[in-house]
């Protein structure tokens, strides 16, 4: 089922939670709303749930306005961070609960139940009660209890947070299989942007109730449109540096951290509007775009070093600033020890540091 939000607000007495968001989800998406604690997301999700009521615009499910319809009558299948399981009934019990709400007869549901079990590998626990299972082993229960009603519409709201990190990565993955396999049109609500990136075919960005970036999460790492994407999107997060931008003897060079750098022709050629007039910019360099080097052009000082097991993360001083970089491990960096960095000027993005806007054409 295909999901058009337009105008879409929500006012919590003063509070404007949500502000203006048009979003179009499309048949058998999966789309995350990431964003910071705060920024709408959750109001959002109990919104398209039918929970809440927006204060203006309309929410479409195909062709029909929703707005009114009670959450019963969506069809929709939710998955909560805290499981919402009835601790007095068994896995089964809690599994076929909105069959039963329906008066589906008994050999459907113990049909439909053993056959959505299966798929997520609970079928030997479906007599035990959610005291006896394990966080991971609920929160498939939960899953199974969404999947059951085979609904137009899948909600997860943060459905990984209590679980430990190598369930998360399993559980991750499974949720993304599963989705794929059915095809039934997703939103998930996550803070973690990796969470993000790996499991969503597209992402809305909010912040502050806004929708600030919808995009594919390769479109929004490669080309971050705004600032806060920019640094709310890649782990560790893209370095921002002021930076000057200077249009001298037909070639366009920026100086920054007191260095001159050329910056190729197919920079010049992306540089919008904006970024043609633009004369102080941030510029961008994600952590792996910098590399130790011999000949860098940055003369800086290593200050820490975290062992990632593959690679490094080192914390470099550059004049006055602290630059993340990754880069492979290697035995002669240490705390102290003097280091050229070197940045490919193609890899580079810039921000217009008032508006925060991105001044180079994706
Ligand atoms: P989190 O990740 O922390 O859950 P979120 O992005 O889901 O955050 P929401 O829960 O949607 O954010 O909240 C958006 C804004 O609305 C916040 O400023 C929050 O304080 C406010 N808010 C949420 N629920 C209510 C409420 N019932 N009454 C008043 N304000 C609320």
């Amino acid at each position: 089922m295909e999901i058009k939000l337009e105008g879409l607000n929500k006012d919590y007495g003063g509070v404007a939670a949500v502000r203006d968001l048009d979003l179009h989800v499309r048949e058998g998406e999966f789309v995350a709303l990431l964003g910071p604690s705060g920024c709408g997301k959750t109001t959002t999700l109990l919104m398209l749930a039918g929970i809440l009521r927006p204060t203006g615009g309309t929410i479409r499910f195909g062709d029909r306005i929703v707005n009114q319809v009670p959450p019963q009558a969506r069809n929709i299948g939710m998955v909560f961070q805290s499981y919402a399981l009835y601790p007095h009934m068994t896995a089964y019990g809690n599994i076929t609960y909105p069959l039963r709400l329906r008066r589906v007869p008994a050999p459907e549901m113990r049909r439909r139940a053993e056959q959505v079990a299966e798929r997520l590998e609970i079928g030997a626990l479906l007599d035990r009660k959610p005291g006896e299972l394990s966080g991971g082993q609920q929160q498939r229960v939960a899953l199974a209890r969404a999947l059951i009603r085979e609904p137009d519409l899948l909600l997860f709201d943060e459905p990984l947070s209590n679980l430990d990190a190598r369930l998360r990565l399993t559980t991750r993955a499974e949720i993304k299989r599963l989705q794929r396999e059915l095809r039934i049109t997703s939103v998930y609500v996550t803070h973690d942007q990796v969470e993000a990136l790996t499991m969503a075919d597209r992402i809305a960005v909010l912040r502050e109730g806004r929708l600030e970036a919808y995009d594919t999460p390769a479109a929004l790492y490669a080309h971050p449109p705004t600032r806060f994407v920019a640094s709310f999107i890649g782990h560790p997060p893209m370095n921002l540096l002021p930076a000057s931008l200077m249009q001298q003897d037909g070639e366009l060079r920026l100086h920054v951290a007191d260095i001159d750098l050329a910056l190729p022709e197919a920079i010049r050629g992306r540089l919008n509007g904006h970024g043609r007039t633009a004369k102080q910019v941030l510029v961008g360099i994600r952590p792996e775009d910098i590399l130790p080097a011999g000949d860098g052009q940055l003369a800086g000082e290593v200050d820490l070093i975290e062992p990632l097991g593959r690679e490094d993360l080192l914390s470099v001083r550059v004049g006055s600033t602290l630059l993340n970089v990754l880069a492979p491990s290697a035995p002669d960096l240490a705390p102290g020890k003097n280091v050229r960095l070197r940045i490919d000027p193609i890899r580079i993005h810039l921000f217009d540091p008032e508006t925060d806007h991105a001044l180079l054409a994706a």
